[in-house]
């Protein structure tokens, strides 16, 4: 098939862009969590991801050739918490690298004595404060078969970049007042808090594990990015397990819906 957007990008044209029929049905298709929340508005979403396709450079790593269908999957999943918020909100980079699969990352701890570890971590996915966003293909094109356990890498990586736009990524979007920012620490410590709690115990006394993966645990800002995967892909299951952030989320994700 024809390359589409290579042929949008080859012309340097920064408008909208309307993404073809068959390939935004098939994207439907394939991601049914696209139109799983009651008020899901998919021609509002198409026009967004024709213009987030429009503005930024995607590129593979590793010899990977983005096609249209994984340009447009990405699009459409990363557009998703800005449907009601605007493009703005990723208006501090260009770049999308997607990797085959996991990517192994150098890292380096200090412990407590002074000596310096390294080690190699494995990502599927990773955001740049004020820098590209990366993704594993072999992660974020199984989403919907990730949808019952509330888990998407595209929608995770974005909303950390949504986090970052006022500072580094610490769980806090940013709000429009300092009431809201209130409101918003106060309710996601809590559930962060109790989330905690949940794990410890399944970790250490064979309790029930919780719905949502451990790492949420791991920091608010982790904690802000993983139940938000499961507001977008899986909200009835998002809204019995998280009945409080359920309408933080819909504030702030839906504020002209408030
Ligand atoms: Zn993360």
């Amino acid at each position: 098939m024809t390359n589409w957007l290579l042929s949008l990008l080859r012309f340097r044209d920064t408008r909208p862009t309307r993404i073809p029929d068959a390939l935004w049905q098939q994207t439907l298709a394939q991601h049914p969590f696209l139109e799983s929340r009651r008020d899901a508005d998919t021609a509002k979403l198409r026009a967004l991801a024709g213009q987030f396709l429009a503005q930024k450079q995607f590129s593979g790593a590793h010899g990977l050739v983005v096609t249209d269908e994984m340009a447009v999957a990405i699009a459409a999943q990363a557009c998703l918490p800005v449907l009601h918020l605007g493009l703005q909100l990723y208006s501090d980079f260009k770049g999308i690298v997607v990797h085959p699969g996991a990517m192994l990352a150098r890292r380096s701890v200090v412990d407590a004595a002074g000596v310096h570890h390294f080690y190699k971590e494995e990502l599927v996915g990773e955001a740049m404060e004020g820098g590209p966003v990366t993704l594993s293909w072999q992660d974020a094109a199984g989403s919907s078969e990730h949808q019952a356990r509330g888990y998407n890498v595209v929608i995770h990586e974005f909303v950390h970049k949504i986090d970052m736009r006022d500072g580094t990524a610490n769980g806090c979007p940013p709000l429009a007042s300092r009431h809201a920012k209130t409101i918003w620490q106060a309710t996601m410590q809590t559930a962060y808090e109790a989330f905690r709690e949940q794990v410890v115990i399944a970790e250490r006394f064979g309790g029930p594990p919780p719905w949502l993966d451990a790492y949420a645990a791991t920091s608010p800002a982790e904690f802000f990015a993983v139940t938000s995967e499961a507001y977008f892909v899986n909200p009835a299951r998002f809204e019995a397990d998280f009945p409080s952030l359920q309408p933080l989320f819909d504030a702030f994700y839906r504020p002209e819906n408030g």
